[in-house]
């Protein structure tokens, strides 16, 4: 297994401010200190419920938002506080495929615009040659050349996001951030886009950090699987490790929603209490401890480590 992006100690605060002045008073803490690797050509699921730093992370990852602190290694280059060219250069290995494929579509722009447009921006094609790669990319993704005339409006969700993908695959990348590219499609679409990206992946050897905040959502295309909670990860294990035994409570309990085919095999519904804490005003020592059955003394005052068990990592005093 080679290491494609060396994630060490990122973070990204946002400031909260007061008054006319705007003094600083707060902050809020979306990625509060990850350490992870992202290895060539596997899947990496990153799941959690919504406002626990997912996307954060993935734009952070990618640069598209500057981390507060630490270290992003993209084969053994650090891409934070790299000058501007040199990231340019870099930014065309690493793509995003966004939620939203109503929104992330210019609709003023055709089919074939919207494609075409990276490999402008990037002058990797042009002329006909262009036209042609836009073809091919259509193809790629299941639609067809004439379908380049036409305008986002015109698709389907399903098909728009084969058009989010057809651009994201424009400059041929090797890193594809997926920032919950499936939760806005029906679900009988959403095991068609992931097959899609499961056999482009073989295709083109594309390595993915694939976003989700349901368990059940990855399970499928997913080598790994990450569990955010609060900014920081709780717990990062081979996926079937995770769902056979998962380790951190947080994630027996998000384990315990998701439906198993066996009704004989059904799993003791763990619930949560209460809501996620705001990021800007974390809980003492293991974040997640108002919520845990399993919470001790220790848990209320000191934040646990990210331990190794077993070539896998968790985030909890149980295991340290
Ligand atoms: Fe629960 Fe304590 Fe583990 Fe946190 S550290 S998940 S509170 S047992
Ligand atoms: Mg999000």
């Amino acid at each position: 297994e080679t290491p494609l992006v060396e994630i060490r100690n990122l973070k990204k605060y946002y400031p909260i401010t007061k008054g006319l002045l705007k003094r600083t008073v707060n902050h809020v803490k979306a990625v509060d200190g990850l350490d992870f690797t992202i290895f060539k050509g596997e899947t990496l699921g990153l799941v959690g419920e919504s406002g626990c730093g997912k996307s954060t992370t993935g734009r952070t990852i990618l640069q598209l938002l500057q981390p507060t602190e630490g270290e992003v290694i993209y084969e053994g280059k650090n891409l934070v506080g790299m000058n501007t060219r040199e990231l340019r250069k870099l930014r065309k290995n690493m793509q995003m495929v966004f939620q939203d494929p109503y929104a992330s579509l210019d609709p003023r722009l055709t089919v074939g615009e919207i494609i075409a447009e990276p490999m402008e921006i990037h002058r990797l094609y042009t002329g006909k040659e262009k036209d042609k790669r836009v073809d091919e990319l259509l193809e790629v993704v299941g639609l067809s050349s004439y379908h380049a005339k036409r305008h986002p409006h015109e698709f389907s969700g399903g098909q728009r996001q084969r058009i989010g993908i057809a651009r994201a695959l424009a400059l041929e990348p090797q890193l594809i951030v997926a920032d919950e590219p499936v939760s806005a499609l029906d679900v009988s679409i959403q095991s068609q886009v992931i097959n899609l990206l499961q056999d482009l992946q073989g295709q083109f050897g594309l390595t993915y950090l694939f976003i989700a905040h349901d368990l059940s959502v990855v399970k499928h295309i997913s080598d790994r699987v990450g569990v955010m909670y609060l900014g920081r990860m709780v717990e990062l294990a081979d996926k079937h490790d995770l769902y056979d035994r998962p380790l951190h409570p947080y994630t027996q309990a998000l384990l315990s929603a998701v439906p198993v085919p066996d009704p004989l095999a059904k799993r003791e519904r763990i619930v949560l209490q209460g809501d996620v804490p705001s990021p800007a005003n974390p809980p003492q020592g293991c974040t997640f401890h108002p919520r845990c059955h399993a919470c001790m003394e220790i848990c209320k005052t000191q934040r646990p480590k990210w331990t190794e068990v077993d070539g896998r990592y968790v985030a909890c005093h149980l295991y340290e």
